[in-house]
């Protein structure tokens, strides 16, 4: 890409207050925001893979797996293709399918609903459209929960499992109550198995191997026609607002997959005087020093510093 950053700032020298009341008047400003979101965002939202939504919804796993946390549930081996999609399809419900525990997504949402704006994420739980964006405006580069694509994989399709989760999960005895909450049996867990009956256990209609999550784990995450069309609208936005007044902004975004988001962010920053760079990342919100006179540096909670704007605007 031809350009080098030198090292990194993490304060830009103005008081938590100050930031907040510049983030406001950017975006009131901006001709267009640029979203990237990450986990962090995902987590401020109340969606948390461990603590009170574990125990509740996997204590009977833990017991017997010991895993710390749900996203390293899913990369257990577990004993058979029932037992595995019994977890999967819990999992699935819960983070895609259930509602939403807070409104931090809304408020985002409302923030940049009148704006020329587009969602770059690698979060896979859809809760950007779940919360009214636009899914025109929205880059899901690593995959949907809401997906299966074939293990292999032989073709480059996915398929929504949406009736086939809600199957497995009733199948262990649990209860979708109207709003899609996911309601335990009155016996609790132990009442409930973890196996869903082999029959529902999804395989690919064309080859006939077992189905696989569409997240990009290693190589064989399928990037179906959705995905490329998501792209190129993407490259597009970009290449529409070169030049423009825009706003970067990076909320929850750590440092797994900093070629996503991160650096061609902070690339168009330095490219474009009129654009601004903005990180809101509880712990870990820093700027390469070439362009942290156009940053606003924000380390404090996502869902806090939203409601804050707002209150500026
Ligand atoms: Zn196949």
């Amino acid at each position: 890409m031809g350009m080098y950053f030198s090292g990194f700032a993490t304060r830009t020298g103005e008081g938590c207050e100050d930031s907040v009341r510049r983030l406001a008047r950017e975006l009131d400003a901006a001709d267009a925001v640029l979203v990237g979101a990450g986990a962090g965002l995902f987590t401020s939202a109340g969606l948390t893979y461990s603590g009170e939504r574990l125990a509740r919804y996997f204590s009977d796993f833990v017991r017997k797996y010991h895993f710390a946390d749900m996203y390293s549930g899913g990369f257990y081996s577990f004993t058979s293709e029932s037992e595995r999609w019994g977890f999967w399809s819990r999992y699935i419900w819960i983070n895609r399918y259930a509602p939403i525990p807070s409104d931090t997504y809304k408020q985002l949402y409302d923030l940049v609903k009148d704006k020329d704006y587009f969602v770059l994420t690698t979060n896979v739980d859809h809760c950007f459209q779940r919360s009214g964006f636009d899914r025109g405006r929205l880059f899901y580069t690593q995959g949907d929960y809401g997906l299966w694509q074939c293990s292999k994989p032989c073709h480059d399709a996915t398929y929504d499992n949406e009736s086939v989760v809600r199957s497995m999960v009733l199948a262990q005895g649990f209860s979708i109550s109207g709003d899609g909450t996911l309601e335990l049996s009155p016996g609790g867990l132990d009442a409930c198995g973890r196996m869903v009956p082999e029959r529902l256990a999804p395989r690919c209609p064309v080859c006939g191997r077992p189905m696989s999550m569409n997240l990009r784990a290693d190589d064989t995450f399928v990037e179906d026609a959705g995905w490329h069309r998501a792209a190129a609208r993407y490259q597009d936005f970009v290449r529409r607002h070169e030049g423009c007044r825009m706003l970067l902004l990076v909320l929850g975004v750590g440092g797994n997959t900093p070629v996503i988001i991160k650096y061609p962010f902070w690339r168009m920053t330095a490219s474009s005087r009129k654009a601004t760079y903005a990180c809101v990342n509880l712990g870990e919100s820093f700027c390469p020093r070439e362009i942290v006179g156009q940053s606003v540096l924000l380390d404090a909670g996502i869902t806090q510093v939203l409601r804050d704007v707002a209150r500026e605007l």
